[in-house]
């Protein structure tokens, strides 16, 4: 019997230890600083969690290898997720742009039925257990702990990265690994609200829109997104605004956001549903110039700020007007002081060195026995359930111990 320590009950830690289980040679315990396993998935996807995204791709992923998910990703695609998931009971949809939810629209279902399977697969879950330190041992690795010494020939290291901190997102990876040669790169906080500088209209706090988004800096193009804004007390969040956070927190302060909130038209065709929309009610004030296209608080600011005074009849609007709103609305700009912490992140961008690793198994090049897997690795992804597909494919490879 060999003895499989795997540190870490979330995602990537628990796909593991079912992996290692499958190979019934393997006496395979899991650990969890934490009093329970998946804490973090509980949380995700608002408490529904979106466990993967059926179009995942190559590009969806980012670090400074990204081809180094690939053989992980290839190997356990996010239909073979699926399937994994179908046949430990769980039933799942597929929502717009590929993002797979559980039918329960709970993300206790995912927890549930993989917690279910440890059991079956006789994994040894050790909570409330942090481990301390790692040592290499008789060709194997002792794990210190809180709780006494544990020797494992083989040790998979899932610890997430240090995202999500009120969840449980540590340095403890970043720590463990280090005396043993493996380094992190950078950390910077990913999938996290953005902060505007101070002339940002605090008036659209809680407005949500659909929009196309570029983010700017130095002259050049760092991000594009699109899908749902959410405005926030002091900047922008939502799915649209995280996809580009990753871009806005390695700026730094003063890279600018545009804003189409019609994306779907050009400026020639918004220009002309403006001016029909004067034509129809010339007697309405020009605060309504947008109403019915927009939300009307989110209407209200972009007249401001095209130069309109909004108490005018929209009948005596001109054509350069008509141009200034349209250029608003498509071209809305705020300047970007920062990104919010690791506190309100859902990921870490950067993470440990995967040139120490081969993304063929996951296995240390220098420490024999050593797999490491999911978001504590320099691999981040998208929004939209890449990341969850990340952390079940890498742990899914990791879990195969090499073979
Ligand atoms: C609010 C929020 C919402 C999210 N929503 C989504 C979503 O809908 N879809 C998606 O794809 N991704 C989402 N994510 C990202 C996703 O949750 C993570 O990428 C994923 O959980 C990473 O899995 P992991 O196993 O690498 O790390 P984690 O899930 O963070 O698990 C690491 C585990 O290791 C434990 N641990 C740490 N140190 C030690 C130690 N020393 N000893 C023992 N145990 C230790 C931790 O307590 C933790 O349980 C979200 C993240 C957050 C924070």
């Amino acid at each position: 019997m060999r003895t499989v320590v795997v540190i870490g009950g979330g995602a990537s830690g628990m796909m593991a230890a079912l992996t290692a289980a499958e190979d019934k040679n393997n006496k395979v315990i899991l650990l969890e600083r934490q009093q329970r396993v998946g804490r973090k998935l509980l949380a995700t996807g608002n408490g529904r969690c979106n466990l993967t995204n059926t179009g995942a791709a190559p590009e969806n992923y980012h670090g400074e290898n990204p081809e180094f998910a690939l053989p992980a990703l290839e190997k356990f695609p996010p239909r073979a997720a699926l399937e994994f998931f179908r046949a430990l009971g769980l039933l799942t949809v597929t929502e717009y742009g590929g993002r797979v939810y559980p039918l329960s629209n709970s993300a206790n279902s995912v927890l549930d039925v993989l917690r279910f399977a440890l059991a079956r697969e006789g994994v040894e879950l050790r909570a409330g257990c942090s481990a301390r330190a790692i040592f290499r041992r008789d060709g194997g690795y002792l794990v210190k702990t809180e709780s006494g010494e544990i020797s494992a020939d083989s040790l998979v290291v899932a610890c997430g990265g240090a995202a999500g901190a009120k969840l449980g997102g540590v340095n403890d990876g970043y720590e463990l690994l280090k005396p043993l040669g493996h380094k992190r790169t950078k950390l910077l906080p990913a999938l996290v609200q953005l902060r505007a500088r101070g002339d940002y209209p605090r008036s659209l706090k809680g407005v949500r829109a659909d929009c196309a988004l570029r983010l700017e800096g130095g002259g050049e193009l760092l991000a594009r997104s699109a899908g749902e804004l959410q405005f926030t007390e002091n900047g922008v969040s939502g799915p649209a605004a995280f996809d580009v956070s990753r871009a806005a927190a390695q700026f730094g302060p003063g890279a600018v956001l545009h804003v189409n909130f019609l994306r779907e038209y050009s400026g020639e065709e918004v220009f002309r549903m403006l001016e029909e929309k004067a034509a129809r009610g010339p007697e309405l004030e020009a605060a309504e110039l947008f109403t019915g296209m927009l939300h009307n608080r989110l209407g209200r600011m972009l007249v401001k700020s095209a130069g309109i005074n909004p108490s005018l009849p929209l009948g005596s609007l001109n054509a350069g007007q008509f141009r200034a709103a349209a250029g608003a609305c498509m071209d809305f700009c705020l300047t970007i002081e920062g990104t919010e912490g690791f506190d309100s992140a859902q990921v870490t961008a950067g993470g440990i060195r995967t040139s120490g690793f081969n993304p063929e198994t996951l296995e240390s090049w220098f420490m024999p026995g050593l797999f490491v897997c999911g978001e504590l690795l320099d691999i981040d992804a998208d929004c939209g359930g890449y990341n969850l597909q990340w952390a079940w494919a890498s742990g899914r490879l990791a879990g195969r111990l090499g073979k």
